[in-house]
């Protein structure tokens, strides 16, 4: 199996700043966005240390959960040794592929990974949002949640505490397939069946990226947008980017955190 992905990533119409992220590393395989927050530059400083930790620790033989709690680790470290960065955080959604064909993402907050498939879109990750909750709970619809008030309330993100609780999802990928990963300026200002129109019709992954950033911006482009679009073609792939099943590598794990609710807010 062999992936080509090619990223995008822009200011938008609205925001000043671009506090996004992403990192496509073909030579590890590793694809991921970022979407931080803080004042002034912490945002942009805590995606970018973030996607750099991840890389360095993917890069040194971390199964990708191992790295996205190093990549944790390295955006509090940093927050805590300056008061300017103090309380700074970021989203990290991050995908490597494993042995047998399968896609191993590890997740927090409320950037996305999806697949499409024969066509059909399929969300993979689940949003760390307040939204999403209520979504869950039966309080909004999905049209509801995607024009709240409240929609960019994240309750979970990457470097705000020593601890963090990383979402692990698997997807057995084919030929043919194609992944995207996106930050919320996609996704709130673009309609799931938006994304899929756009993602049939390009069929080059880097027409595809552009293509996907220019909709966000025509729908008035309110945050900044970042997508990763990785297809996945048949063949043997050159590279060595094979990583570890999940138990397949003996790394300790920190203790799980006590079950709490953080409430932060996505935008500057
Ligand atoms: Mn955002």
């Amino acid at each position: 199996m062999r992936l080509t992905a090619r990223g995008a990533t822009d200011v938008g119409r609205v925001r000043e700043e671009n506090e996004d992220g992403f990192l496509v590393d073909e030579r590890v395989g590793l694809y991921a966005v970022a979407d931080g927050m803080g004042g002034h530059r912490a945002g942009e400083v805590a995606s970018a240390t973030a996607l750099e930790a991840l890389r360095a620790s993917v890069a040194a033989g971390s199964a990708v959960r191992d790295a996205v709690l190093a990549a944790n680790a390295a955006v509090h470290e940093k927050a805590a040794g300056d008061a300017e960065l103090a309380g700074m955080g970021t989203t990290l959604t991050a995908a490597t592929l494993a042995a047998g064909g399968t896609l191993l993402v590890a997740h927090v907050g409320d950037s996305r990974a999806y697949v499409l498939r024969d066509g059909e879109l399929r969300q993979v990750t689940v949003d760390h949002s307040l939204v999403e909750e209520l979504v869950r709970e039966g309080r909004l619809t999905p049209e509801q949640a995607t024009v709240h008030p409240h929609r960019s309330i994240i309750t979970r993100a990457l470097g705000v505490d020593a601890e963090v609780e990383v979402d692990l999802y698997s997807v057995e990928l084919r030929p043919g397939d194609r992944v995207l990963l996106c930050s919320d300026g996609l996704t709130s200002m673009v309609r799931p069946d938006g994304v899929a129109t756009v993602l049939r019709r390009e069929d080059d992954a880097e027409r595809a990226a552009r293509a996907l950033v220019d909709t966000a911006n025509a729908a008035g482009g309110e945050d900044n947008i970042t997508v990763v679009v990785v297809d996945v073609e048949d063949g043997d792939d050159p590279r060595r980017w094979q990583h570890d099943l999940p138990g397949s590598r003996s790394s300790p794990r920190p203790p799980r955190p006590p079950p709490r609710r953080l409430l932060l807010s996505a935008g500057a």
